[in-house]
């Protein structure tokens, strides 16, 4: 089976984006940008697919819980742009084993979450099949030509995290108490997102899907740099390899200025300086992320591989 990268790789390669194409960011960030002529806005498109099997197991998740979980991970792909989501559109599989009841209690986790971040339940698809999916892209917008990219990082820059990770690894391993809950219960950080844009001016952003060795390594090779960090805030209970590892906690990473006044704490959420950008090694072949200056490979929740989902307690 080939990986996720290799695929995403070709894909950029044979789906080029014309010469005046409106579309001035395509493949490769957590989110595409469209530029419609004349707008003071942008616009930011991106989807995620849940797949049962592989994102989650039956029965592992309450269906509001699995509703919600499924917009908010394209949610979390317009934060970490700075944007604001404005629809969402869903296509949906339904397996036999999910009746009426769970469908709709699925469908009500969708559209309440839908309605209380402004993503506006615009349309989709449904069809029955073997086994439960769902698709859900989200529209947003941010101010022209200030959404949050990848490959904005520097050398010298600052790298944060927000909040504690592992959590949702840890959760998946023990499918109890509050890391459980932190699994279910994703949330987006949406106005993390939009203060990292207007207020500290990041310059780079992505949100942590796949772990932070994965996707900090994904920041650098888009910015063509490398990165020194220590160790990240971890997850109460959470071990050193989930919080630098474990996928799934929507947390935001992101690159400042060195002069940049990132405070403590936005809201309940810690934003804590993990390390630096630094020159990419031209004799390293990828990025090159060192973690107390030891080379920290991508080790994170890699997709097609991972069941992510534990029985419900
Ligand atoms: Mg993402």
């Amino acid at each position: 089976l080939r990986d996720e990268r290799s695929i995403v790789e070709r894909l950029r390669r044979s789906a080029s984006i014309p010469a005046g194409s409106a579309i001035i960011l395509g493949i490769g960030d957590d989110c595409a940008i469209y530029r419609p002529r004349g707008s003071a806005d942008d616009m930011l498109f991106t989807s995620d697919l849940i797949v049962e099997g592989v994102h989650f197991l039956r029965g592992s998740h309450k269906p509001a819980d699995l509703g919600r979980k499924a917009l908010t991970r394209s949610l979390s792909d317009i934060a970490a742009m700075g944007g604001t989501p404005r629809f969402c559109q869903m296509a949906l599989c339904v397996p036999p084993w999910a009746g009426a009841r769970w469908v709709d209690a699925f469908l009500d986790g969708i559209v309440q979450l839908a309605a209380a971040t402004g993503a506006v339940l615009a349309g989709g698809d449904l069809s029955q099949g073997d086994k439960l999916v769902c698709d859900v892209t989200v529209g947003g917008t941010v101010p022209r030509g200030t959404a949050l990219r990848r490959d904005g990082a520097r050398p010298g820059n600052h790298i944060y995290t927000s909040g504690w990770l592992g959590g949702s690894a840890l959760g998946l391993e023990t499918g109890r108490g509050r890391a459980w809950k932190r699994h279910l219960k994703p949330e987006a950080r949406l106005a993390l997102g939009e203060f990292l844009r207007k207020e500290l001016r990041a310059t780079s952003a992505i949100d942590l899907s796949d772990g932070l060795s994965q996707d900090l390594n994904r920041l650098c090779l888009a910015s063509g740099v490398g990165a020194e960090i220590t160790e990240p805030p971890a997850f109460a209970g959470a071990t050193r390899e989930q919080a630098l590892h474990g996928g799934e906690d929507y947390e935001l990473l992101f690159t400042v200025r060195r002069h940049a006044k990132v405070p403590a704490y936005f809201r309940e959420l810690p934003l804590t300086r993990i390390g630096s950008i630094v020159n990419h090694d031209p004799g390293s072949s990828g990025a090159e992320v060192r973690l107390n200056g030891r080379l920290l490979p991508p080790n994170g929740y890699v997709r097609f591989f991972t069941i992510s989902g534990a029985p419900m307690p």
